[in-house]
C-alpha cells in the first residue's frame, strides 16, 4: 500500500496559466490524482490485482504519460506562430517542412497514432514564421483526444488564422493501433489526410507541385 500513500501525498492539480479559451483548449489542469484512480479501476475491472509488484506504479505511469500525451489541450499555436518575421524574398516561393513525427491519441479508442504531418504554406508578403515553429504547431494539435481528419485541418487552420497566408497545403500520413490491432493484412495500413487552403484550393497545378515536393524524400 506504499504506492497508495505516495498518491495520496501527491499534489493531485498541476496549475496551469489561465487563457482565454480558443481551439478547445482546457482551463483545467491535468488532474493526476484521477486519472490513478480510473486506472486502479479499468485494473480491477479486466480482473488484475492493482497492488501486485509490477502493477503498484502503473496508474503514476499513465497519468504522468497522459499529462505528455495531452499537453496540447493547454497550449495555444497561435504562441508559437506569434513569432514572425519579415523575409522580402519570400513571397512567392513556397515554405514547408515535411516529415515532422508525431504522436497522437485517436479519441475514439485512446490508443495512439503515430506518423508524420508535412506542413506547407505560400507567404503573403513574406510574412513567415520559423520552420521550428510548424513542428511546435502539429504537437499542439496532436497532443489531445483527435481524430486525424481534424488533426489536419487544425493544423491548417491555425496557419491560416496567424499567418494569413496566401495558400496552406497539409498532408498527415499515420499508422493507427487501433486498425492495426484488428486482426492480420492491416499491420502497413497507413491513413493519409489532406487539408487545403487558399491558392491550393483552386490552383490544381499548384497542389500538385506541393504534393510532389512532399513526396521527394
Ligand atoms: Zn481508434
Amino acid at each position: 500500500m506504499r504506492a497508495e500513500l505516495g498518491l495520496i501525498e501527491m499534489p493531485s492539480r498541476i496549475p496551469f496559466p489561465k487563457r482565454n479559451g480558443r481551439n478547445g483548449r482546457s482551463h483545467e489542469a491535468v488532474d493526476q490524482a484521477r486519472i490513478e484512480r480510473a486506472v486502479r479501476e479499468i485494473l480491477m475491472a479486466i480482473g488484475e490485482d492493482p497492488d501486485r509488484e509490477g502493477l503498484q506504479e502503473t496508474p503514476g505511469r499513465v497519468a504522468r504519460a497522459y499529462v505528455e500525451l495531452f499537453a496540447g489541450l493547454r497550449h495555444d499555436a497561435g504562441v508559437h506562430l506569434a513569432k514572425q518575421f519579415d523575409q522580402e524574398q519570400a513571397g512567392d516561393d513556397v515554405v514547408m517542412l515535411r516529415n515532422i513525427q508525431f504522436t497522437s491519441m485517436c479519441e475514439h479508442h485512446l490508443l495512439p497514432f503515430t506518423g508524420r504531418a508535412h506542413v506547407a504554406y505560400l507567404p503573403d508578403h513574406g510574412k513567415v514564421t520559423g520552420l521550428s515553429k510548424l513542428a511546435r504547431t502539429v504537437d499542439v494539435f496532436a497532443r489531445r483526444p483527435q481524430l486525424q481528419e481534424r488533426l489536419t485541418g487544425q493544423i491548417a487552420d491555425a496557419l491560416v488564422e496567424h499567418l494569413d497566408p496566401r495558400g496552406v497545403a497539409v498532408v498527415v500520413e499515420a499508422e493507427h493501433s487501433c486498425l492495426k490491432l484488428r486482426g492480420a493484412g492491416k499491420h502497413d495500413a497507413e491513413m493519409v489526410t489532406t487539408a487545403f487552403r487558399g491558392v491550393f484550393t483552386d490552383d490544381r497545378a499548384l497542389r500538385a507541385e506541393v504534393l510532389g515536393m512532399m513526396r521527394g524524400r
